[in-house]
């Protein structure tokens, strides 16, 4: 099996909004955000990416486009967390992501995962599969998430 890893950071806010302990609290994090995927070469002689999976350039730009881009500096919302999206529909222009669950960073995994499979699948078809999400909420923890198949 063939993988490669692009890795891509961003900071964003968040809380959990029924945490016991600190990150109840309005806080952020540096995230790393770590793509991996699956597939064979490219066999095409002459091209740019002749013997590549995919251009590492082509791998940021996806995911920039459709994730990182929209996250970065915003603040991510639980969509049932209505006392923080009160607050913040409040603050003029704020850069603000609503989630379908609780923003953990085991949650944003599979979410990055939901919003970036597609993309890439669209890419490249079944040559390329959008194979590992890693997300790190902080330099020591993360969650991976890994397609099925
Ligand atoms: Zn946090």
């Amino acid at each position: 099996m063939l993988t490669i890893t692009k890795r891509l950071e961003f900071d964003a806010g968040h809380r959990i909004p029924d945490h016991k302990s600190k990150c109840r609290n309005l806080h952020g994090h540096r995230y790393a955000l770590e793509i991996t995927l699956q597939g064979e070469p490219i066999d095409s002689p002459g091209a740019s990416d002749n013997g590549m999976l995919m251009d590492f350039s082509d791998v940021k730009q996806i995911a920039m486009e459709h994730l990182v881009d929209i996250w970065d500096h915003a603040f991510l919302v639980y969509e049932g967390d209505s006392l923080m999206q009160l607050l913040l529909s409040g603050l003029p222009d704020h850069k603000t992501v609503v989630v379908p669950q609780i923003p953990t960073v085991e949650n944003l995994a599979i979410i990055a995962y939901q919003i970036l499979a597609p993309r890439y699948r669209q890419r490249f078809g079944a040559k390329l599969q959008l194979a590992k999400i890693r997300l790190y909420e902080t330099p020591t923890s993360w969650a991976d998430y890994t397609a099925s198949n």
